[in-house]
Parts: C-alpha cells; sequence; structure tokens
C-alpha cells in the first residue's frame, strides 16, 4: 500500500475555515480524512500541507511514527503552529486509512477503548462585550440554559470582558455579574469553565479568579497569554480553583515545562494543532506521568470532533471533550453522519476508520471566504487580546 496524493478541501464556516485533508492510496476507494483547521492562517496550512506532500507521496502509510518524524524533522525547520496543524491533518489520515485497512475503528490503533462514553461541553462563546457573539448577559444566560435542557453538564462561557491590562471594579463586577446569571441559569451542579482567552494579566485574572470563586468555577482557561510560564504558576498558585491551558501551544516540551511546574491542572492541547494523534499521545503521556487531566480544545469542524473522539476514547487520563455547535447550522451537511451527542455524551461507536467522511459535493457549497478579522482597539486605540 502506497500513498499517491495529498489534497485539502476547504469549507467556510464563518468565523473559520475547515481544513479538511485527504490521503489518496493506490488501494481503489481507501482514502483517510484529517483535519489541520487553523483560523486566520488558512492558505498558509494549505500551502505547508502542499510542502509536506512529497515526504508522504510514495510512502508506506502504516508507518504512522516514521511519517510523523519524517514531517516533524526532515525539513530542517521544526514546530511552528502552522506547520504542525498542517502535520496533524496528514497524521489523522493516515490513521483513518491504516484503521480502514484493518477494518478497526481507529481508538483500536491507539490501544482499545478505555471507556464506554465521552462527556462532551459545550462552548457558549462570550457576552456583549465579545466582539465576536454579541449576545447580552440575560440571552447568554439562556443560551446556557438551553444547553443544560438538551442533556449538557457542562458548559464553557467568556465572562471576563476584553480589557486593558488592569481593569477596575466596572469590569470585575460585570464578569462577577454574566457568571452569576449563569450560575444562577443552570443551577449548582454544572460545571462551568470560564475561558479568558488571555485577555487578562496575572494580576487581573486573579481580581477575577476572587470575584467569581463564589460562583464556582470548575476552572480558569488561559488565565494569561501562553508563553510565561511562571505567569500562570502565580495565577494558578492564587486561585482557589484549577487553570486549564494549552490550546496555543503545540511543542511538547512546553507541555513538560507548563505541567513540571505545576502550572495548571488541565491541559487542552488540540489534535488539530499539536501533531495528530501521534503527538497528542505523547503529550497525554506527561501528563499522566503529572497527574494532569486532559480536556482537549476543540471549537473546529467534524472532523476534528470524530478525530479528538478516537483520542478521548483510548485515553485515560482525558477529563471531558469540546464541541463546537454554534458556528453553522449545517455542519452536518457535509459530511456522513458522525458520532451523534446524546445527553451531552457520546457513546463509544463501532465504525471503521474515524466513522465519518467528507461529503466533497456538499462541501463544494462552502468555498474559502477569507475570515472575518477581530481586532478589538482600546478606547486609546491601542491592541487588545481578544
Ligand atoms: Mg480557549
Amino acid at each position: 500500500m502506497k500513498v499517491t496524493a495529498v489534497d485539502t478541501v476547504v469549507v467556510n464556516a464563518r468565523l473559520r475555515n475547515w481544513v479538511f485533508v485527504k490521503v489518496v492510496t493506490d488501494v481503489p476507494g481507501l482514502i483517510g480524512w484529517g483535519e489541520s483547521t487553523l483560523e486566520w492562517k488558512t492558505q498558509a496550512v494549505v500551502g505547508a500541507i502542499r510542502d509536506l506532500e512529497p515526504l508522504i507521496v510514495g510512502q508506506d502509510p502504516s508507518r504512522l511514527e516514521h511519517l510523523w518524524q519524517s514531517m516533524y524533522r526532515h525539513q530542517f525547520f521544526q514546530g511552528g503552529v502552522v506547520t504542525t496543524s498542517a502535520i496533524s491533518g496528514i497524521d489523522q489520515a493516515l490513521h483513518d486509512i491504516v484503521a480502514k485497512s484493518l477494518g478497526v475503528p481507529i481508538y483500536q490503533l491507539l490501544g482499545g477503548a478505555v471507556r464506554s462514553r465521552v462527556r462532551m461541553y459545550d462552548h457558549l462563546g462570550g457576552g456583549d462585550s465579545d466582539a465576536v457573539y454579541g449576545a447580552s448577559d440575560e440571552e447568554f444566560a439562556a443560551s446556557a440554559r438551553r444547553s443544560v435542557d438538551e442533556g449538557f453538564t457542562a458548559l464553557k462561557i467568556l465572562a471576563v470582558p476584553i480589557g486593558p491590562p488592569l481593569g477596575g471594579r466596572a469590569e470585575v463586577k460585570a464578569a462577577a455579574h454574566r457568571m452569576e446569571l449563569v450560575r444562577t441559569a443552570v443551577g449548582d451542579d454544572v460545571d462551568i469553565m470560564v475561558d479568558l482567552h488571555g485577555r487578562t494579566t496575572p494580576a487581573m485574572a486573579i481580581q477575577f479568579g476572587q470575584a467569581l470563586a463564589e460562583f464556582n468555577p470548575w476552572f480558569f482557561e488561559e488565565p494569561c497569554q501562553p508563553g510565561n510560564v511562571d505567569a500562570m504558576v502565580e495565577v494558578a498558585r492564587a486561585l482557589p480553583f484549577p487553570v486549564a491551558t494549552g490550546e496555543r501551544i503545540v511543542n511538547r516540551h512546553e507541555f513538560f515545562e507548563l505541567m513540571s511546574k505545576r502550572a495548571c491542572a488541565v491541559i487542552q492541547p488540540d489534535v488539530c494543532h499539536c501533531g495528530g494523534f501521534t503527538e497528542i499521545r505523547k503529550v497525554a503521556a506527561i501528563a499522566e506521568t503529572f497527574q494532569v487531566a486532559i480536556a482537549p480544545h476543540n471549537p473546529l469542524g467534524p472532523i476534528a470532533t470524530a478525530a479528538s473522539l478516537h483520542f478521548a476514547f483510548s485515553s485515560p487520563n482525558h477529563l471531558i471533550q469540546e464541541v463546537m455547535r454554534a458556528d453553522v447550522p449545517w455542519r452536518d451537511e457535509v459530511v456522513t453522519p458522525g458520532l451523534p451527542i446524546v445527553a451531552g455524551h457520546v457513546e463509544l461507536p463501532i465504525v471503521i476508520g474515524l466513522g465519518i467522511e467528507v461529503d466533497e459535493r456538499a462541501a463544494a457549497k462552502y468555498p474559502y471566504q477569507a475570515e472575518p478579522q477581530v481586532a478589538p482597539l482600546g478606547p486609546d486605540g491601542a491592541v487588545r487580546d481578544w
């Protein structure tokens, strides 16, 4: 068995372009799918996949580790989120091919199922301060209630407004008000994750944490920008609840440093950014060593969700899986039926490969468009993190 081509199918889903990767083999009808979506870097990722293609074409797709090593190391400059996202989609597609050739689900290739179902959570986006979602606090609390009514037992919100490096009482009170409304709407038994998106400096993250603590956040996510592990440690030590981070980290050495310094209780690698199944399993092994749970990041397309689930079913320290449902109403039309969410969970699927295929004719209805730019500025015209 040999790979004969590596292609991409780009599907515009408003804020994101889903970059689906299709690896073709010389076995008639045997192809694999993966996803390399990286918002605002779509054309760079498509180009990076084209750059990697010569390392894959003509190769035996079952040499999964060898091909990963080749893609990561053979082109001299290693890593960077564009390259590792490109590698991720190809690596997933190679796993899909190998699992299909053996007639087994991908989670079987990854060591077999360690659980019978995966707990999912809904990402509700932000509130009225959010440049993308633009809902009022009340609408926001209502959508949290709807998620719970649909069976979710956990959800994630962006409660903290975009602000200056050091905010005042108004920002802190606004965040606490939003959190209180959501907590009241969903009750005490729902786990609420608060994503700060790195909007805050460590000093502000601690202030927000102290104000929101009475409403029992499950964890604070990205309470400051990634990059300075000691800053994350400072926040983690000061808060009376756990810290999670990792969606923007794609290097196993950075994950190692985060965990060895005890900067977080939960890590959030993305199987579409960190290097696919081959790399996320290594990150998971590091996390297991440090007794850190994994809650993989995934606001991406349907192939990404399927890939995240196969990882979840085979990973002992997996905690919960993010899913995006609020982007476009047709997200399931461009793929064959995926792995359905019932009562906030996905049951162990009996499938071959990923268990999901792209409908290329349906996908062609939503061609590439440049993503809308989200570029918040403060009242002084200076750039702010969103
Ligand atoms: Mg996040």
